[in-house]
């Protein structure tokens, strides 16, 4: 599966044509990786923010880049891990799933994401990764677009989880099986 890597990385440096955004339900911006595509993008991006009126947990909206590289960036917020029986698995899957359709619908190529709710959330990290991976391999075999998707995990020991996951998973065979030493932006 050529069409999806595992990096390691700043997603605000992304030259995807477009990022999705772990936001939260205002759209308002926050902490973690939404603090950093906000300060990136500059204060245009809250600007359209504003203008939407929020947004449903795992759903997903689009705006503009602004002053990052990528062209647009899918705002999707994550579910609050509250121990696993509140249908976070579902709403996780959903986010991918919402950020992928937004972007197959606008005829994007590529896109990047980062690890949705497994910072201030909360969700556990190798709970979360079988359910990111499954909704976005699922999505790529239905569908030609986007072309290139690519998970940016912000430190190794992450990349390392997903890595983990996808090699016991969606190798199919060693050839396909993702590099130790992931690239990095
Ligand atoms: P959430 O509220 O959905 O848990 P966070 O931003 O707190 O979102 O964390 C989600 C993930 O994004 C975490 O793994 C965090 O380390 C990572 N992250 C934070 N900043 C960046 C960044 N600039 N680029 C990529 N990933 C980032």
């Amino acid at each position: 599966m050529n069409r999806f890597s595992i990096l390691v990385g700043d997603i605000t440096r992304s030259r995807a044509q477009a990022i999705a955004n772990a936001a939260n339900t205002t759209l308002l911006g926050g902490s973690g990786v939404d603090g950093a595509i906000h300060a990136a993008a500059g204060p245009e991006l809250l600007a359209e923010c504003r203008t939407l009126g929020g947004c449903e947990t795992g759903q997903a909206r689009l705006t503009r880049g602004y002053r990052l590289p990528a062209r647009y960036v899918l705002h999707t917020p994550g579910p609050i891990w509250r121990g696993g029986q509140e249908g976070e698995a579902a709403l996780l899957a959903s986010c991918y799933r919402s950020c992928l359709t937004l972007a197959e619908s606008r005829g994007i190529e590529s896109l990047d994401f980062p690890s949705i709710s497994t910072g201030v959330y909360g969700y556990p990290l190798t709970q979360a990764a079988p359910v990111a991976l499954k909704a976005i391999m699922d999505f790529l075999r239905d569908h030609a677009l986007p072309r290139q998707v690519r998970l940016v995990c912000h430190t190794r020991e992450t990349a390392a989880v997903y890595r983990q996951v996808w090699n016991m998973w969606y190798a199919g065979t060693k050839e396909e099986r993702l590099p130790e030493e992931p690239e990095t932006i």
